[in-house]
């Protein structure tokens, strides 16, 4: 264990080593990835770093540990899920200051969202093991036909930095409540809470090799990951550009794979909409997590009615949250994960006002010097066209675009003119538009009168360019497990097709 300390208070003590077998390891070769703090951008932890020959371990310990799984009640699965969510809540003070240290989150909502919520998504979990049922298919008579659901094998997890924690539930709950093992690789980034999770797995009791953890670099963990041919499944959270790499890796054995991609989530307020629940709900849709989110609302869609009022209290609402370190427990907004991603963010700054674009505020990193050195960007909205980049291309920060329109049918177009398809909403007061659009947009989600809602045990997942399968509840059981038909002749009166 390496120590850090943080400015709250006394120092943390980090794991760094890759979780194999149930043991932390060191990396077969050695290397080490630095893991920064985005508030200042001063060093954490180094982690061991991951390759190939770790990852056939990994791979192996969990086809080991694989057939054991798969047989143990799924009661008894469960209890082992519920334990962790346990062990989540008892740990939840650690966790939040890690988590807020590593990517930046404030603490404030690394305690109110992330922490409850991955506990919520392991409790739910743990609760649907022993419910997935199998099903009776009235074949022809004398045959009994019965569906089971089996687990896949070992499912390989490459999941991004802006959920690391939250992410590591949403994709352990169901592979493991199905009776799969794991081997898991968070981004090079963030790997220290995937890695606290490694130990509270190990203490709770997982068997060893159930579980696997391993900090690594996408281009050689995980791409090593994606091709290996003892894994039947990838369940990918990530880019869209990186989702295709996936697909072409996983073509080697057929390995079943899962994507959860970007986004560019249209969020829509029509003229007849609750304008204090819509101000505030929309900022909360493209400023919570700095914007750091595939299913952020980050196109603002105004009818021209209300487009003025709605914009001079939706900007002055964005004025007034409170950027800072993320360890203060007034901040609203903390930095963004890394210094080159907030770079990108700033580049489309420069693309926005190349096509034509109108700063309305932000753009700039904050003026306070005390956010100097950190990956700090200022809540940005932007007015643009709706075929701009800036409206095309997914941002992944504090950054909106907001686009104009007249009638119904306008922003339904528009709504519906990217390449991607994850989340969507509305904001009126009609419920037969709520309806119309809930069944025309061109998306997996879709919200009405909020935005951003999730639930263990609603479906999560997109359409088009975002994606394809779907996390939580029912659905995602059926994602982890492959359906297996069993034919019986229960009749011993059939005459055989050969009569001899
Ligand atoms: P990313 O670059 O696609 O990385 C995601 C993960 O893939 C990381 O662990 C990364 O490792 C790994 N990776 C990179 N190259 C790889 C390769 N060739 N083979 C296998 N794995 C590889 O995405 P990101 O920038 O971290 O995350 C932001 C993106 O995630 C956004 O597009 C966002 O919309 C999307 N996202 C989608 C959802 C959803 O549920 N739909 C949720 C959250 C985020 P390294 O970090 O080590 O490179
Ligand atoms: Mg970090």
């Amino acid at each position: 264990m390496s120590t850090a300390t943080s400015p709250a208070g006394p120092g943390l003590q980090i794991e760094t080593r890759l979780f194999i077998g149930g043991e932390f390891v060191d990396a077969a070769q050695g290397g080490r990835i630095v893991v920064t703090n985005p508030h200042d951008n001063s060093t954490l932890a180094e982690v061991a770093e991951a390759t190939a020959p770790d990852i056939d371990r990994a791979v192996a310990a969990a086809r080991q540990a694989f057939p054991a799984w798969k047989k143990t009640a799924a009661a008894d699965r469960g209890r082992l899920l519920l334990k962790l969510a346990d062990a989540i809540e008892a740990d939840a003070g650690y966790l939040e200051q890690l988590e807020a240290l590593d990517t930046g989150h404030p603490i404030r909502d690394v305690r109110n969202l992330d922490v409850p919520r991955t506990a919520a998504a392991f409790r739910y979990f743990g609760g649907i093991a022993d419910k997935v049922e199998g099903r009776i298919i009235p074949v022809d008579a004398g045959f009994l036909n019965y569906v089971k659901r089996e687990p896949i094998g070992v499912v390989g997890a490459i999941v991004p930095w802006n959920f690391p924690l939250l992410f590591c539930s949403w994709k352990m709950g169901p592979a493991l409540a199905a009776g799969n093992t794991m081997v898991m690789k968070p981004a090079e980034i963030t790997p220290l809470s995937a890695l606290r999770m490694a130990a509270l797995a190990a203490r709770v009791g997982f068997p060893p090799g159930v579980v696997n953890i391993l900090p690594g670099y996408g281009h050689v963990a995980g791409q090593y990951l994606a091709e290996h041919r003892g894994v039947g499944k990838i369940a990918f959270t990530g880019s869209t550009a990186v989702g295709r790499k996936i697909v072409q890796a996983s073509a080697g054995n057929l390995k079943r794979v899962q994507l959860e991609l970007g986004g560019k989530g249209a969020n829509i307020v029509f003229d007849d909409a609750p304008i204090e629940a819509a101000v505030n709900g929309s900022a909360f849709a493209i400023f919570h997590n700095q914007g750091q989110a595939c299913i952020a609302g980050s196109r603002l869609l105004l009818h021209e009615a209300i487009a003025d009022q709605f914009l001079d209290r939706f900007l002055a609402l964005a004025r007034s949250i409170t950027v800072g370190n993320p360890l203060d427990p007034a901040t609203e907004m903390g930095p963004l994960t890394s210094a080159g991603h907030r770079d990108r963010v700033l580049s489309y700054v420069e693309v926005a006002k190349e096509q034509g674009g109108r700063i309305l505020i932000g753009g700039t990193p904050p003026s306070d010097p005390a956010l100097r050195e950190g990956c700090y960007v200022e809540p940005t909205v932007v007015e643009a066209r709706s075929a701009d980049r800036v409206c095309q291309e997914e941002v992944f920060g504090p950054f909106v675009t907001v686009t104009r329109f007249k009638d119904e049918a306008e922003a339904l177009e528009i709504a519906n003119s990217t390449i991607y398809g994850l989340g969507g909403g509305l904001w009126t007061k009609s419920l037969t538009r709520a309806h119309r659009f809930a069944d025309e947009m061109h998306t997996g989600m879709v919200w009405i009168n909020s935005y951003k809602r999730v639930h263990p045990g609603s479906p999560f997942g997109g359409v088009g360019e975002s994606g394809y399968g779907r996390e939580m509840g029912f659905d995602a059981m059926h994602e982890y497990t492959d359906s297996k038909s069993v034919w019986i002749n229960v009749d011993a009166t059939i005459p055989p097709f050969y009569k001899r």
